[in-house]
């Protein structure tokens, strides 16, 4: 069975008022239903919580200020959900609500119980509609946006593709609001040399462009393929689901293609989150031997910062300060403190133990795009 994640921005089905346009939720639901019928599972993940609350709660909170969103979140979240369960009715769909925060992600427990629990549902045929959990998401435990969820949810659930539902036609290779020359761009290849301008947001979405080349770039490099459409175009999903199975022919929408390999479990797991729980810096001769493959060893490392124990997920930093990638630890900060520039040989002198040499192992380790430590990419 085929897997697709696609997410639809408040932008797509929202009117002018903010209020939910019952015309596009039924559309959108009889596309979706046709592509079940043809043995696709579909997960949605969906904006507009916030959307909608404002809209039924008017001037009285405007959604300027956290609290203000996670009060407007609970009064639209229910009415998201309506409008999704209503407009599946009648092709006899039902819909889950599935509500989650990076915390979700962070904890590899919770993380696998997420992802069996979304198994299930579309084990059944059951539509699962995903949001963030903006009523409880303070910024720390926030992903913040549904595009970067999407790709999340994307790798959780090792999708076949994610299809990203905005209401722009394709990614242009110039701003097309300011050159008239612009021409959208069908296929992009090699997404990690791509640099995008800002297209800006709309009006109750959080992404941009930005986030979206980010979100494709991150399942790029895991191998999963993104496409980024116009949720406006009737039947969008299913032309979307005809082209990939045709494989030639004119193309709707951007393709950020997948790199060839899919990687493991793990190794997709620590890629996708945006945040980590330590830094270990690592010297250049470290450095060198992760991008040839090898485990990270407590010889190549600086220094060790954070809070973490066995099993967490910390960033490596090379010695300019910039991740390099991230990794599953095998040691605690404290431990890695005090083994750190040792020899594997030394590490039982130093623990009175040994949990083995490599301190993160090659299996668990992912390179990334080098970008500032613990920053999010820009
Ligand atoms: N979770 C937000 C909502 O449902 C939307 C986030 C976004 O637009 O990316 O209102």
């Amino acid at each position: 069975m085929k897997k697709l994640v696609v997410k639809i921005g408040s932008s797509v089905l929202t009117l002018g008022s903010g209020k939910p346009d019952p015309v596009r939720f039924k559309a959108f639901a009889k596309d979706v239903s046709r592509v079940i019928d043809r043995g696709y599972a579909v997960i949605v993940v969906s904006s507009g919580a916030i959307a909608f609350g404002s809209s039924l709660a008017g001037s009285s909170l405007a959604p300027d200020t956290l609290p203000h969103k996670q009060v407007l979140s609970s009064i639209g979240q229910p009415l998201l959900i309506n409008a999704y369960t209503a407009s599946f009715r009648p092709y006899k769909r039902i819909v889950t609500q599935v509500l989650l925060t990076h915390e979700d992600f962070m904890d590899r427990q919770r993380y696998l119980n997420a992802r069996r629990s979304m198994d299930l549902m579309l084990e059944q045929g059951f539509v699962p509609v995903v949001n963030e959990n903006d009523t409880i998401a303070v910024d720390e435990i926030k992903v913040g946006d549904n595009d970067t969820l999407s790709a999340m949810v994307a790798a959780m659930v090792n999708a076949d593709r994610l299809i990203i539902l905005s209401n722009i036609d394709a990614i242009f290779d110039k701003d097309p609001h300011t050159n008239s020359d612009a021409k959208p761009v069908s296929e992009i290849q090699h997404i990690e040399h791509y640099r995008s301008f800002d297209e800006g947001r709309s009006r109750y979405g959080v992404g941009g462009i930005k986030t979206k080349i980010s979100a494709a770039r991150q399942l790029a490099r895991i191998g999963i393929s993104t496409t980024i459409a116009n949720g406006r175009t009737g039947g969008i999903v299913t032309k979307l689901v005809d082209q990939f199975e045709r494989g030639t022919g004119p193309r709707i929408g951007t393709t950020v293609a997948a790199a060839q390999h899919k990687i493991s479990g793990a190794k997709k797991w620590v890629s996708l989150l945006l945040k980590s729980s330590g830094i270990i810096t690592i010297d250049d001769g470290a450095l060198s031997a992760v991008r040839k493959d090898k485990s990270l060893l407590a010889a190549g490392i600086l220094g060790v910062s954070g809070t973490f124990k066995q099993g967490g997920v910390v960033s490596i930093a090379d010695v300019r300060g910039r991740e390099i990638g991230r990794g599953i630890t095998n040691y605690s900060v404290s431990e890695i403190g005090m083994i750190k520039g040792k020899r594997s040989s030394q590490i039982n002198g130093s623990l009175g133990y040994s949990k083995g040499d490599e301190v993160i192992h090659r299996d668990n380790l992912i390179l990334t795009d080098p970008s500032p430590v613990l920053g999010r990419e820009e």
